[in-house]
Order: structure tokens, then sequence, then C-alpha cells
């Protein structure tokens, strides 16, 4: 069973800027007849990749199964911000839920995870059009500024981090101006690539270390079978001692029964509009390419491309059906116009959406599956696993080579059930309506970018 409708799986590629500039995809064709693999990963995104390059690497025998084709899902979609998070719980719940060593392990993961990716960019020769280091989140009204204010002197305690805090004047001068913002906290760690020709080097360095992908072969059943699992895709069956399951927002909601009701796949819709000009650019002030977000509970992300494009996505919308995609996307719209007035009329040269994965716990997990030897999952990154997924697909696999991953306690605790689980996306609709209220109104037309800054530190 599937949480939304078919629009959402649809195995076509999306009309993505992504899909649109990326080099072609190496050769992955489907699985057909009786197989064996030591490991089998179910899902060619960044988790199951990294795994696979990982087990590979090791000198394990490694298939992975893919349902369309390496970064068809999230990985090959996403805003492409290398960045920290992975959790929906902030500091100050982490702290009250699992204690302050546990937080901090867990902050350090996440930074680990940002070094993980630019490593391998490195070490793979990946070209991804890596971007500048740091990652802007900019307050959206006075209440925000005082609490990102806040959130920099307690992370400094907590974590002993040196964030930036920047008022409307000194954003304006990084080239960082949009309508409403009241100003800035830059952390250094993090950067903006091109996500899917990030995938696309990572299943080839896969395929290199001696992994098998095969694309077109979406896993129907999967069952213990011989000691090991059977898995059985359309025109073919694979028999493996382990199993991976890095299948995030995609996939059926009990393919393991385990995962049933344990994730919320959410929706996300981004656009790309034509490249803007210089004077364009300058006309708004925003020049950057700083990767940047907003302090509303439904963020706005949104970064200028390499090749003068501007990317916006946010999240929202709980229905895949065509028509509730296009309205999803006239809200982007809407939202970009208000937020960027100069930019207002620009035209938008394509938009897509996906779905990432949010747990019963908020948390991610990367771990075994309770009472299933030899079954793994790795997901719920919460809508940033182009680090978080990549460092724990590579980490859950030194679990299933039977060694201690080197994983954060607050990543090994079995994602929860949601409580009515039918409800899901009902109350994901109410709970967006609520987020809207709480976040308040767009800048109205002719709103200055600047309050003068409450005071820093
Ligand atoms: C629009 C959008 C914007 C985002 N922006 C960002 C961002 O800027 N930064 C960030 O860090 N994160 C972002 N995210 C989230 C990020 O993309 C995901 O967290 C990440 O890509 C998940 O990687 P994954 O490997 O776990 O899963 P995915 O990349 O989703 O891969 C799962 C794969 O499993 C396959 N699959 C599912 N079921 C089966 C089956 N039965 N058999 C075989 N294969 C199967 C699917 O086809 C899919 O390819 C965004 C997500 C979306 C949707």
């Amino acid at each position: 069973m599937q949480l939304y409708e078919s629009p959402a799986y649809d195995p076509a590629w999306p009309d993505s800027h992504w899909a649109a500039t990326s080099p072609a995809p190496p050769p992955c064709p489907p699985l057909t007849g009786a197989a064996r693999s030591e490991v089998a990963v179910i899902g060619a995104g960044y988790a199951g990749l990294s795994a696979a390059r990982a087990l590979a690497q090791a000198g394990v025998g490694v298939t992975v199964l893919e349902a369309v084709q390496p970064g068809w899902g999230a990985s090959g979609r996403n805003g492409g911000f290398c960045c920290m998070g992975g959790s929906k719980l902030d500091d100050a719940a982490l702290v009250r839920r699992f204690g302050p060593e546990a937080a901090r392990r867990f902050h350090r993961f996440q930074q680990e995870a940002v070094s993980h990716v630019a490593t391998l960019l490195q070490e793979e020769e990946i070209d991804a059009d890596r971007g500048p280091d740091g990652e802007m989140l900019l307050a959206h009204r006075p209440a925000a500024w005082a609490a990102l204010q806040r959130q920099a002197r307690e992370r400094a305690q907590l974590h002993g981090e040196r964030l930036v805090l920047l008022s409307p004047a000194e954003l304006a001068a990084r080239g960082i101006a949009g309508a409403g913002f009241h100003g800035g906290l830059f952390n250094p760690v993090g950067f903006p690539l091109h996500p899917l020709k990030y995938l696309r080097g990572l299943a080839r360095a896969a395929q290199r270390a001696g992994a098998t992908i095969c694309g077109d072969s979406p896993v129907s059943s999967l069952r213990p079978s011989g000691g090991g699992w059977q898995l059985t895709t359309p025109q073919g069956s694979l028999q493996a001692g382990r199993v991976l399951i890095a299948t995030n927002g995609y996939g059926a909601d009990d393919l393991p029964p385990w995962l049933a009701a344990r994730r919320l796949p959410v929706l996300s819709a981004v656009f790309t509009t034509r490249p803007l000009s210089e004077a364009e650019r300058a006309a708004q002030g925003w020049t950057s390419e700083t990767m940047s977000f907003d302090s509303r509970a439904l963020l706005h992300y949104f970064r200028l491309l390499p090749d003068g494009r501007f990317l916006f996505g946010m999240r929202g919308g709980t229905s895949a059906r065509p028509a509730a995609l296009a309205a999803l996307h006239a809200e982007a719209r809407r939202h970009f116009a208000a937020l960027f007035p100069a930019w207002a009329d620009v035209a938008v040269e394509r938009h897509w959406s996906g779905l990432a994965c949010l747990t019963g716990s908020l948390a991610p997990f990367a771990g075994p599956v309770p009472g299933a030897p030899g079954l793994f999952a790795a997901l719920g990154w919460h809508g940033n696993g182009v680090s978080t997924a990549s460092l724990a697909g590579a980490r859950i696999a030194q679990e299933i080579l039977g060694q201690t991953p080197d994983l954060p306690g607050i990543m090994r605790h079995p994602p929860r059930r949601f409580p009515l689980p039918f409800l899901r996306r009902p109350l994901l609709a109410l709970g967006y309506r609520v987020l809207a209220l709480k976040d308040g109104p767009l800048p109205r037309p002719g709103q200055a970018a600047c309050h003068p800054a409450p005071g820093r530190g």
C-alpha cells in the first residue's frame, strides 16, 4: 500500500532542472532470472548507494534493486542543500529526550556527514557543481530574529559552535536581500551541489567498487528464506543473506510489514526560474550563491544556481493528484513573488515535486529491524538527506559487515508507529494549516526588507 496517489510514484522522470543538466545515467539493467548476492539493498538513493559502495569496497557482494533508476527518488530531485539536519526535533527536545551528550554526538554526526560528502566528491572525482560553503537561516519576522539570537547563544553553549548573526544591512551587503527578512544566522558548515550529478557519480563509484545496480526492478515481496531473504521483482528473484531497506519516502508503506505506519512521506515542491541577468539580480539585491532558507515552520528554501537561475522550494500539500500538485506549485510561485518582488514576473522554467520522509519519532533511523535477523533499515531524514542519508548509508554498511557502526544513539531507536496511521495525511493537512497560521502572513507588496536589528549576540 502506498500513501499517496499514483502520480507521486509515476516512473517517468520529473521535468527537473537536474535531469535536464546531468550527464547520462550509468547503465543499470533490470534484474532477470534467479540471482544470489551476499547483501541486497532496496532503493538507489544516497542511502542505498552509499551503503552499496562501502560494502563493495569491503569486498562484499552487493546488489541494489531500484524501482526505476538510480536517483529517480528524492535523491535526484531535491534542492541540493548539503547541510546539517536530519531530525524534526530541535536541540532542546533532543536534550530533553536523550540527554546533552547524545545531542552533541548527533550534532557531530551532522557535521561529519557534510565532510563525508565533500570527501566523497573529491575521492571519486565527482563534479557536482559544488557551491560556496555555508548556509543562511533567515528570520521571517522580528520574533524569529530574537529566536535566532537565542539559538546562536544556545548552540555556542551546547556545541561550542560559532555561528554568525547578520543584520538585514549586513545581509544586503552580502548580496542576500528579500522582502521581510529580519536578520540571518550563518552556519559555515555545508555547501550546495547538483544533487543528480552527485547521485550519478555515487552510482558509478558504487559500480566501480563492484556493486551491481539493477534499475527497473521494484521489489514486490521480501520474505525470509533459507536463512536469508528472498526478494521478488517483475522479471527476477534475488536470494540474499542480508538486506538493507533504503526506500525513505518512496515504496509501499508496509514493505516490510515492520515498517507499516512508522513513516510519513511528505511532499516538497521546487521550481527553477530562467537565468536571471546581472541587472535583475542586482535589482532584487540577491547576488549570493549561499544556500538559504527561512525560519517558517513550513520553510522556504532557495538559492541562486551557478548558471544564474534561481531555485525556490517549499513544503506543503498533502495530495499528489495533478490538480493538487498544480495548486502547490502555484502557491510556491505566489510565495516566491512575495519574498522576491523584483522577480515576481520572471518566468519559471521547470517545476517538480517529490517525497521526503518523517518518522513517528521525528528522528532518523539506521539499524537492524527488530525480530528480523539480517534485515536492516536506514531512513527518515526529515527533508535533509543529502548529507545525512549519505553518511548513514556508509555507516549502516559497517553494521551489515558485523562491525559496531559509528552511528549516534539518537539514530538507533526504531521509529515509533504513528497512532491512527490511516489519518496520517488528514492530520498532516490539519497540521500544515496550524503551522501556516503560526508562521503568519507573507510580506506585503512594498514591504522593505529591514527592521533595525534588535541587538546582536
Ligand atoms: C523536493 C525535495 C527537495 C529536497 N531538498 C533537500 C535538500 O536541499 N537538502 C537535503 O539534504 N535534503 C533534501 N530533500 C530530502 C532528500 O532528498 C532525501 O532525504 C534523500 O534524497 C533521501 O535519500 P534516500 O536514499 O534515503 O531515499 P530516496 O532518494 O528517496 O531513494 C529511495 C529509492 O527507493 C526506491 N524504491 C522504493 N521502493 C522500492 C521498491 N519496492 N523496490 C525497489 N526500489 C524501491 C525509489 O524508487 C527511490 O529511488 C528534499 C526532498 C525533496 C522531495
